[in-house]
């Protein structure tokens, strides 16, 4: 199959199986109306929402690629780490999805907690289940709750206030160590990326660590193109990629029609060697 360009393909996106709003379907049938010819749906912990994406993309012709953001830990830091183009039937998987099943439902349960004790709202967690229906929950669905109470006039200044960094919501949770998390994308036949590499407040330094310690552990490469990533900031990770000789890739992080600020398809343009595209299509 040729090569698809730039906004022609789109590597990281969530429906609602995780923190999105669109089910899978909804969320293929939206792509199927942009430019994008090759697709991963990569939700948060779990791939719950796979076979669904899969069979909407093939009545489209929409080339679609397996893919995951797993939650991981570096050094006590929130990593988020892409898995693309893996078996999904391998049976590494089931324990490991499990295991974070439950550790997105006990913090779910502890942010809770927090929030009530501090007087920010009661019927929290119920409520934060409610919007995360069936799939992996997570901060965004108490976000949502809190905007519902009327106790936030809009998603970010629930994160601002209560959910982000540093705030009563942001429970710490014991998410697997990053070796473990390429490991299981390896061993499943995929390749592992790292996700948005300037939203971890890291210096270029710091990013320099963990690219080094994960192409040890294996990874294939990092994202150069994603929304919010600045020109200046792009530069450096491509320099970054070219010095290191690994993969780069490129997605939306699409989560929701209603944030304007995202559309699938849609990351900055840029210009690199080994985009990971080449080898997932070929
Ligand atoms: P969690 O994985 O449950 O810790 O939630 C993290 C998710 O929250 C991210 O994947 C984003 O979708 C969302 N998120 C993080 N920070 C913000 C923010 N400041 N405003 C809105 N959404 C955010
Ligand atoms: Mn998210
Ligand atoms: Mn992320
Ligand atoms: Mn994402």
């Amino acid at each position: 199959m040729m090569i698809p360009a730039i906004g022609q393909f789109d590597l990281h996106m969530h429906s609602n199986v995780s923190d999105g709003t669109l089910s899978p379907t909804e969320l293929v049938q939206r792509i199927s109306k942009t430019d994008v010819k090759v697709m991963a749906l990569t939700d948060h912990d779990t791939l719950g929402g796979l076979a669904e994406a899969k069979v909407e993309a093939d009545r489209h012709g929409i080339q679609f690629i397996n893919g995951v953001e797993l939650t991981c830990d570096w050094r006590g830091r929130v990593i988020h780490l892409v898995g693309l183009g893996f078996d999904s039937s391998s049976d590494k998987f089931e324990s490991y999805m499990d295991h974070l099943i439950q550790l997105r439902y006990q913090r779910a349960e502890k942010i809770a907690e927090r929030l009530e004790k501090r007087g920010v709202a009661r019927g929290l967690f119920d409520l934060a289940k409610k919007y995360a229906g069936e799939g992996q929950i997570g901060r965004p669905h108490f976000a949502q709750a809190l905007l519902e109470l009327g106790k936030v006039e809009s998603m970010q200044e629930a994160f601002d206030k209560y959910l982000g960094q540093g705030c009563a919501g942001d429970v710490k949770a014991e998410w697997p160590a990053i070796e473990q998390s390429i490991a299981l994308i390896k061993e499943a036949g995929g390749v592992a990326i790292l996700a948005h590499p300037t939203k971890y407040k890291m210096t270029f330094t710091k990013l320099r660590e963990l690219m080094s310690d994960m192409l040890s552990a294996g990874a294939d490469g990092l994202e150069v193109s994603y929304p919010g990533v600045t020109p200046g900031h792009q530069h450096e990770l491509i320099k970054l990629a070219d010095r290191a000789n690994c993969w780069v890739s490129a997605g939306s992080d699409f989560h929701s029609p209603d944030q304007r600020w995202t559309a699938l398809g849609r990351y900055p343009h840029f210009d690199a060697q080994r985009v990971i595209v080449e080898q997932l299509c070929a």
